[in-house]
Formats: C-alpha cells, sequence, structure tokens
C-alpha cells in the first residue's frame, strides 16, 4: 500500500528513511541476535543507544554541559505535574502564560501545588494570538515561569521569549522541539512529548539545568523526582526502550539533513507555501494572527462547516488524511512537523485549489 501524507497533530508523521532503517534492524538488531524491543535495557547493546539517543540530541540542540537530558514516560501531560513537584523549592509560586488548552491542563494541575500567577491569556478570542505579556505583573519572586512555545491545537507560537531575569523559564515544546533553531541556555527546563517531531509516542524528553535537580517537594513520588533519572542516567527503571531507539534514528536523520537550522528554514519554506496561499485565497481563512502563526500546525476554515466536513472527507480519499481541526476548534488543521515533505505542502495546496474550484 502507498504511504499518505499524514497531516497528523500526533502522534503524527516520521521520516520514511527512519522508518525503513527500523523495519531492516527489527527482527536483528546489529549483531546482537534480537530486535531492540527484546533486548535488556541494562545491556552494553542497549546502552550504547540510549547513551547515542542522547549524545546526538545534545549535538543537534547544542545542549549546553550543565543541562542534563532525561527520557522518561507519561508524556507532556505527566510533566505538568512534574514541573512544579520538582522546581516548587522557595516561594512554591509560578508565573503561567494560558495560550490554549496544554497551558490550561499545565496551571490546573500545578495548582494542586502551589500559588499560580496567571500573567496573560489569550482566551477571549479562543487562543488565536499570543497575548503581549507586561513585566510589571511578573512574580519577581516566582520559582519558575511557564510557557507553551507552540500551541499545537490553534497554531501560534511565540515569536520572541518572555524576559524573566532570574526565574527559570519552563518550556512545554512538545509540537516544535527540533522545529527550528532554540537556543537551550535561555531555559530553566524544556520539556516534550515525543510523538510529535521527534519518535513515537511513550517517551518524554525533558532538558533541565542541573541547579534546578534535587529540591523536589517531599510529596513528589520517587518516579516523579528528576533526581531519580538524573541520578541514573534515565535508567533508574526500565525506560521506553524501542522509543527511545526510534527516537535516536530521528535525531541522526536531523542531524543528517543539516541540523535545526536546515529543518528551521525547511519548516519555513513549507508554511509560508500554505501561509501564502491562504493570504491570497477568497475562499480559505487562515484563523490565527499572522504575526503569531506556528510553523508546526496550521488551521484554516472554508466559508462554511459543511464545506469543511466535505473538505476533510474528499482529501482523505485522495491521501490527504487527519486535516480535521481539534474537536474543540473544528475547520481543519494541518500539522506540518519535520517529516512532512515539500511535497505533502504542495499536494495539500493543489487539493485545496482544485476543492475551491468545484465548490466556490
Ligand atoms: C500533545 C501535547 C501535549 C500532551 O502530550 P502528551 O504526551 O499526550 O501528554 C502537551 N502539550 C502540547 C503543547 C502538546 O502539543
Amino acid at each position: 500500500m502507498d504511504r499518505v501524507y499524514n497531516f497528523s497533530a500526533g502522534p503524527s508523521m516520521l521520516p520514511l528513511e527512519v522508518l525503513e532503517k527500523a523495519q531492516k534492524e527489527l527482527v536483528a538488531f546489529g549483531d546482537s541476535g534480537m530486535s531492540v524491543m527484546e533486548m535488556s535495557h541494562r545491556s552494553k547493546v542497549y546502552d550504547e543507544i540510549i547513551k547515542g539517543a542522547e549524545a546526538v540530541l545534545r549535538d543537534i540542540m547544542n545542549i549546553p554541559e550543565n543541562y542534563k537530558v532525561l527520557f522518561l514516560q507519561g508524556g507532556a501531560s505527566t510533566q505538568f505535574a512534574m514541573v512544579p513537584l520538582n522546581l516548587f523549592r522557595n516561594s512554591k509560586k509560578a508565573d503561567y502564560v494560558n495560550t490554549g488548552q496544554w497551558s490550561k491542563k499545565a496551571i490546573s494541575e500545578a495548582k494542586r501545588y502551589g500559588t499560580i500567577n496567571v500573567v496573560a491569556s489569550s482566551e477571549d478570542t479562543t487562543f488565536n494570538y499570543i497575548p503581549e505579556l507586561d513585566k510589571s505583573t511578573f512574580s519577581s519572586d516566582a520559582d519558575y515561569f511557564h510557557i507553551t512555545s507552540n500551541n499545537t491545537i490553534y497554531g501560534t507560537r511565540y515569536i520572541e521569549l518572555p524576559d524573566t531575569g532570574d526565574v527559570p523559564l519552563v518550556s512545554d515544546m512538545s509540537s516544535c522541539i527540533l522545529s527550528e533553531v532554540c537556543d537551550v541556555s535561555k531555559f530553566g527546563l524544556i520539556y516534550a512529548g515525543a510523538q510529535k517531531n521527534m519518535g513515537p509516542a511513550g517517551l518524554t524528553v525533558v532538558i533541565i539545568r542541573e541547579d534546578l535537580i534535587g529540591h523536589a517537594m517531599d510529596i513528589a513520588p520517587t518516579m516523579l523526582n528528576y533526581k531519580t533519572h538524573a541520578d541514573n542516567d534515565s535508567l533508574y527503571n526500565t525506560p521506553p526502550t524501542y522509543s527511545i531507539y526510534i527516537a535516536k534514528l530521528v535525531f541522526e536523520w536531523v542531524k543528517s539533513k543539516g541540523g535545526l537550522a536546515e529543518m528551521e528554514k525547511i519548516n519555513k519554506e513549507k508554511a509560508s507555501i500554505l501561509y501564502d496561499f491562504l493570504d491570497n485565497s477568497g475562499f480559505y481563512k487562515g484563523t490565527v494572527v499572522p504575526k503569531y502563526r506556528s510553523l508546526m500546525n496550521i488551521p484554516f476554515v472554508t466559508p462554511s462547516k459543511e464545506l469543511d466536513e466535505k473538505f476533510v472527507k474528499e482529501a482523505t480519499a485522495k491521501g490527504l488524511v487527519n486535516l480535521k481541526g481539534h474537536r474543540t476548534v473544528g475547520g481543519m488543521r494541518a500539522s506540518i512537523y519535520n517529516a512532512m515533505p515539500v511535497e505533502g505542502v504542495k499536494a495539500l495546496v493543489d487539493f485545496m485549489k482544485k476543492f475551491e474550484m468545484e465548490n466556490r
């Protein structure tokens, strides 16, 4: 069967080269005589895989020495609790920006453990922009400041990071990690579920500045304490071994393509093909304030709900799948992560032109 162009927001497309390499190695990895799925996480051969994954990630993201990389489970959603449980070490206060459903979930989870100051929100217009931030509303004694760098459901992204001074900046980068050049040193902590831009579901990557480790609240369970995983090189218990292996292949793929600078260039090119088309269309409409448009998730609508439905149905029949918008916002959403080739975006635009001609 032919592969489709999969515009899913996550789990999402993986590079074909990665899948093919994994296929070749599926039954017997190297000369181990077994699948990576069957290996002990304590074996020498697996140790090379997990250490290798970390090394390539450090290389492509240029992660400074004083940061730990942790390979965890539980998804980004577990980080909503793990971040406050570990970072509430003084005032037990934190500042959050509410830019959508994932921010809201992070906020409500953090509220269980301390005082949350929501410094700004874009809820008034269904989160179709990133709110301007006023430094005078920031808590100077906050233990951390939390943002969602890219808002998967609404298709917005920060174009400028908040200046939080000495307060560590924490970012949920689930849907934009590896999509563009990132200065890790600007953050105290970065977390991301792997299933959007790094690999299969089951793996969560945390990049944390070392001085933020080791101050967890007493109530933090062992498994939700960053120190547990940092002290054991992410091998305190069985990590998601196969997901880490695939992520390693994805990191190597990113590196082979020229790294994050090249990813950023291609992603900008892909996004602008779609945005330029939307901007020049009298039929389709992008739903996000242009300044804050995401490079990864691009929501748009036709003139009516009926046409939106018809669009999704006919696109699917043409091998352009998972274009239905999130159930809370409707319309369409094209998620075009690193693995989506330029040809996929061009095929989508060609289909959009044809659909418009037939339905306007
Ligand atoms: C998908 C997503 C999440 C949820 O991730 P899980 O791994 O399913 O818990 C959180 N934040 C953002 C920005 C996301 O895109």
